[in-house]
């Protein structure tokens, strides 16, 4: 401030200008208010970190576990970190699946966790997973807040309208406001075979801030999200679509991500998860869609399947010298090698919401930034 008061003390300002300074900062603040939200690359699992304009945070899902919990609840704190956030005022976990449950106990042991937020009992009778839910996940909850929430439900982030259309495979049954017109995608559908486990028991939320909208359906299976979007659109269209179940083809049926309009679309996908060719031409073929952007790039896709470079956070560690165009059969099965592995330095992918529904996107891997007015 040395210059200004330099020219104020010489009388260069006039009281008029003066006003318009004191009313800037202001101003500027209010311009720059956002729900920023960082898509943190737990290789192929789930971890958002949403963070209202007033500093409150949702996390949605904790990344995978085992020898691989500090190394994603690292992540997840590095992204705390950029946000300025503490402790975790709300924690959505979409499901009981190791990718998406993995890390809450190495997180909750470095930061405070307020509110635990899920489906309800697993469905898999996994004994890993029920002995977690009984023992480290109860201790977890029962020194703070516990809901189990249900379509409808309402997840109190301050400035930002957080309604549940998911959980425990029941869907929302009323449209949110200004949606409900019939979805003209429900006529070519067609039905998966019967998902009975987790996957279809997703939390799935749509977070509003103003005109900016958002959808999070974690790793919903096709035949729920028909039962959510048919046969009348209960959701409407939103800004921003972080695509189902990292990008595989058992989630994102044309009834949901066509009917959406998305103008951008996030995919959590790893280096050998999702991204397969029927995901990426459901996507490619959605209309509005101006630009999917990645956590890693995809060998499932191939060049022929993949986004240019630039939308891609994270690449391998050890990179091949030339990637095929052919996109890769996905090997399964015993005999299968094991998912090249990225453990180095992780890039998220940054989103930056403002209320008249204008948004930024970065790759924090290489800065690049595009605005979506
Ligand atoms: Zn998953």
């Amino acid at each position: 401030m040395p210059t200004c008061r330099t020219l104020a003390q010489s009388g260069f300002f006039s009281a008029a200008t003066w006003t318009l300074l004191l009313s800037l900062p202001t101003g500027a603040a209010q311009a720059q208010e956002s729900l920023d939200m960082y898509f943190i690359d737990v290789e192929g699992g789930g971890a958002t970190l949403f963070v209202s304009p007033t500093g409150e945070s949702l996390l949605i899902d904790t990344g995978n576990g085992g020898q691989n919990a500090a190394r994603d609840a690292n992540r997840i704190l590095d992204a705390m970190q950029d946000a300025g956030v503490d402790w975790i005022d709300h924690l959505i976990t979409t499901h009981w699946h190791g990718d998406h449950y993995g890390a809450m106990e190495e997180l909750a042991s470095r930061v405070p966790i307020r509110h635990f937020i899920d489906h309800g009992p697993g469905v898999e009778s996994i004994a890993g997973v029920d002995e977690f839910l009984n023992t480290t996940y109860r201790a977890l909850y029962e020194r703070a807040d516990h809901t189990v929430v249900t379509p409808g439900d309402r997840v109190s982030l301050a400035g930002v309208d957080v309604t549940v259309l998911a959980s425990a495979k029941q869907v929302i049954n009323r449209p949110l406001p200004s949606a409900g017109r019939p979805n003209p995608y429900c006529a070519n559908f067609v039905p998966q075979g019967e998902d009975n486990g987790e996957n279809a028991q997703s939390v799935g939320i749509l977070a509003q801030f103003g005109a900016f909208r958002v959808l999070h359906l974690g790793d919903l299976t096709v035949n729920t999200e028909f039962e959510l979007m048919c046969p009348n659109n209960p959701i409407g269209t939103v800004d921003l679509f972080v695509v189902s179940h990292h990008g595989q083809p058992s989630s994102n049926a044309e009834v949901l991500v066509h009917a959406i309009e998305a103008r951008v679309a996030i995919m959590n996908n790893g280096t050998r998860k999702g991204g397969q060719p029927e995901a990426m031409q459901v996507l490619y073929s959605a209309p509005g869609l101006e630009d999917l952007w990645q956590l890693h790039f995809s060998q499932l896709s191939g060049q022929e399947y993949t986004v240019p470079g630039l939308f891609i956070a994270n690449p391998v560690d050890a990179v091949e010298s030339s990637m095929p165009i052919e996109p890769l059969t996905n090997p399964r099965g015993s005999g299968a090698p094991p998912r090249p592995v990225h453990n180095g330095e992780a890039n998220w992918i940054k989103v930056s919401g403002h209320a008249d529904g204008s948004f930024t996107v970065t790759n924090d891997r290489n800065g690049f930034m595009k605005t979506y007015q």
